[in-house]
């Protein structure tokens, strides 16, 4: 299991989409690739001589960690000239990359918990830098009318008693938005009367157009300048990105603790890029002012074109070379009856149908816009924007526009829980004593639910749960002096404990500790429930997936790997077959007729469902849902990653098949009304499920074989994972007492059963559900 900051961490979408492009070329499809943050330009002649003339003086060894001295004074005399301000070597750090520049200042200065104000748009790495030494983002949204600046209020906004640094980028990428020496005062004004960091990533500061007046906020005083360190590098400037060269001038302290954490990391950038670097910095610099007017003539170029786009507006940079057009307008229309919802989804649709890759606004933390970078040739550009144009003008104004807001609760206990089921009295007394202790009157929650007729009390401390709970039973209406026949305690918080669920018997007490998942407290209910009606009422329960055809009942049992689902939802899609259960049923005798009870008011059923039956999706939607999948990192179907078909890529905001541990609460009744769904019927067939190469599609078994297996929980032939544990008595992992005597009452029930009841064994491997069909009657 990979640790939970890799896990949170996204990888990053520029990458990403660029891998897309480069994989669509790869299968010769002519993709214009906008997304890139790389000039176009080759490095420059004298750079790469000098770079080349260091591997032949041997110069491939280690460096100071920091960097190179000589490299250090060229920086001081590029900073000198561009900014007016000394700093010595022990002010200066080089790294490997600006980015990794970033990563080094932010582990220096940010402790668990504080906060690093970071203004929106804002480029995709910093939020993860931040989150990787546990600060805080306070991702503070600019508004696009007052050019993507920050203003002196929202900075004072924001500002608290945890705010360790503001991170500043202007020339900004995503936007291109440059402070003036007007804006940037205005934030000092601010920020000279707090105790806070500036981090000024001045990276693009030599892009600038139209001759805008470059000022960094380092250049407003000493005040500022002794709380500020300068980010910058030779990526942009000197088209020199493969090389891997940033640096950082600061205060000594916060460079050593830097130098200190380098030192460990990457130690120092590679020796023969500082070599190329110290030309770069100080030999001549024409080549920059070309490039400079070359981005200046493509910028003008793309926004005479985004012109032509009626819905779409967009700001005009000063620097760097990005354009950040706001493209909402095109949200909710659609293509071929999809609906564009999001940046995701109008970066696919112009990847997939106009074949120009973009990055997705929302990486940047503004998901009403959609990056272009014109970082590559004229004759890219001028395809590209015409592709972009006209895909535009295809789309047309969705038909049915509504967004859905799914309901989705997400839970941290994703593993089963182990089950002590027959603790005994005295240990039911010790725990229900330590969970009551957590269940205080303003934080928990009780509720009655009547299960098959036995009235069941929830106390719990999980707002989830209850909800689910109630969602998921028919409420009891509990008279004042009646007792409810039994209690369950599902208590989270408790420390030093496992998830884990305890019965008692005697007392119908269960208890469920540190479990904030819903499908342990379901099969606790089930399995008390089951105790209390095997023995008062007569009834008992059959696990497995059950429906209805002309009045009479069929289910399926089986163990795991026997294709129950498919099969069941199959059936389901003919008409002819009503909804009972996909789990379990409640079976009483009535003469020698068995018939079969549904007692949950809504199906607890895995989304993942979809995939046998695609029109639950809609249904899904309004229902309660728990741990759908929101995010492509949480995708666990390996299928769709195999196949690169990801619906959350197209900009799906979440997916019903990502995870086997997400559920919703359905309501079956949505399924069709009454004639699509049943609470009991007769059950009159049981297919006891088997999956394997040799033995018959379906055979009639005797009512002996069939009991010997269902006791047994395990079907011949089949082989289970040990790491399973036993196989449970009848299929059915809700039974909680499991004494000689009550599963030789289970035995008598099923006899029972078998004999009022036709039953086969059904081999999934040998056919589908139309031999179930013809066996019913239905084909
Ligand atoms: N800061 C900003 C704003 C950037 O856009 C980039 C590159 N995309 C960097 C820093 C990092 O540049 P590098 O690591 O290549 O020096």
């Amino acid at each position: 299991m990979i640790s939970e900051k890799a896990n949170q961490i996204g990888e990053s979408p520029t990458f990403k989409v660029a891998a897309k492009a480069k994989a669509m070329k790869a299968e010769g499809i002519d993709v214009v690739d906008l997304s890139l943050g790389e000039p176009d330009f080759p490095t420059p002649e004298n750079v790469k001589a000098a770079g080349i003339k260091a591997i032949q003086e041997n110069f491939t060894k280690y460096t100071e960690s920091g960097g190179m001295p000589a490299l250090k004074k060229v920086i001081a005399a590029r900073i000198k000239e561009d900014y007016g301000l000394a700093y010595g070597p022990k002010e200066i750090i080089v790294s490997a990359g600006a980015k990794s520049t970033l990563f080094h200042v932010i582990q220096a200065l940010v402790n668990e918990d504080e906060e690093v104000i970071i203004p929106a748009p804002f480029w995709v790495t910093y939020p993860h830098l931040v989150t990787l030494a546990k600060g805080k983002s306070v991702i503070v949204p600019t508004r696009e009318e007052n050019g993507f600046v920050l203003t002196a209020e929202e900075l004072k906004a924001h500002i608290s008693p945890a705010t360790k640094a503001l991170l500043l980028n202007s020339p900004s990428n995503p936007t291109g938005a440059t402070y003036s020496r007007a804006q940037l005062e205005a934030l000092a004004d601010v920020l000279r009367k707090e105790d806070i960091y500036i981090i000024t990533d001045d990276i693009y500061n030599k892009l600038v157009f139209d001759g805008f007046p470059y000022v960094s906020i380092v250049q407003l005083g000493e005040e500022i300048r002794k709380k500020t360190i300068i980010v910058n590098g030779v990526s942009k400037s000197y088209s020199m990105t493969g090389w891997r060269i940033g640096y950082a001038c600061g205060p000594a302290d916060v460079i050593n603790g830097m130098d200190k954490i380098q030192s460990h990391t990457t130690s120092n950038p590679t020796s023969i890029s500082q070599k190329a670097t110290i030309e770069a910095l100080s030999g001549p610099q024409f080549e920059l002012s070309r490039m400079v007017a070359e981005f200046q003539r493509r910028r003008n170029y793309c926004l005479m074109k985004l012109q032509s786009a009626p819905r779409l507006s967009c700001f005009k940079s000063q620097g760097a070379f990005y354009l950040f057009p706001n493209v909402r307008a095109y949200y909710d229309m659609e293509f071929n009856g999809s609906p564009i919802r999001n940046s995701y989804g109008l970066a696919y649709y112009l990847l997939k149908e106009a074949q120009v890759a973009l990055v997705p606004g929302d990486a940047f933390g503004a998901d009403d816009h959609i990056r272009l970078s014109y970082a590559t040739s004229m004759e890219n550009l001028e395809k590209g924007m015409d592709r972009i144009v006209a895909a535009l003008a295809r789309l047309k104004p969705a038909r049915k526009g509504k967004r859905v807001a799914l309901s989705n609760a997400v839970t941290r206990v994703r593993k089963p829980v182990p089950v002590e089921a027959a603790v005994t009295e005295k240990v039911r007394d010790g725990l229900v004593e330590e969970v009551r202790a957590h269940l205080t009157p303003d934080t928990s929650f009780e509720w009655n639910a009547n299960i098959n007729g036995v009235v069941v009390q929830l106390r719990t401390n999980v707002p989830h749960l209850n909800d689910f709970w109630m969602e998921n039973w028919y409420p009891a209406q509990l008279d004042a002096d009646l007792e409810p026949h039994g209690i369950l305690y599902a208590v989270d918080g408790i420390p030093g404990r496992e998830p884990r669920a305890f019965y008692n018997t005697e007392t119908k007490t269960g208890i469920l500790v540190n479990c904030d998942t819903y499908g342990p407290l379901r099969g606790l209910a089930l399995g008390l429930v089951a105790d209390v009606s095997e023995r008062l009422f007569g009834v008992h329960t059959v696990r497995g997936m059950a429906a209805e055809i002309g009045g009479q009942g069929l289910i399926l049992v089986g163990p795991a790997g026997t294709r129950k689902t498919e099969l069941f939802f199959e059936l389901l899609r003919d008409p002819k077959f009503r909804f009972q259960s996909n789990d379990v049923v409640f079976v009483r005798y009535s003469g020698n007729a068995a018939l079969a009870d549904t007692v949950e008011r809504k199906a607890y059923i895995p989304t993942n469902s979809v995939e046998s039956l695609p029109r639950l999706a809609g249904l899904f939607d309004r229902s309660k849902c728990e741990n759908v999948v929101v995010r492509k990192e949480d995708c666990a179907n390996a299928e769709c990653l195999r196949q690169d078909d990801c619906r959350l890529d197209r900009g799906s905001p979440f997916c019903y098949k990502a995870s086997k541990d997400a559920q919703a609460m359905l309501d079956p009744a949505w399924l069709g009304g009454p004639s699509a769904f049943v609470k009991r019927s007769p059950l009159r067939w049981i297919f006891l499920l088997r999956n394997d190469a040799i033995s018959p599609s379906a055979v009639q078994a005797p009512v002996e074989d069939a009991l010997r297996i269902l006791a047994a929980g395990e079907m011949p032939g089949m082989t289970r994972s040990a790491a399973a544990g036993p196989p449970p008595p009848f299929f059915n992992p809700h039974l909680l007492v499991r004494t000689e005597e009550r599963l030789a009452l289970q035995k008598s029930y099923f006899q029972r059963l078998l004999n009022s009841a036709t039953v086969y064994l059904f081999n999934s491997g040998a056919a589908g559900a139309e031999k179930i069909k013809e066996i019913v009657g239905a084909s």
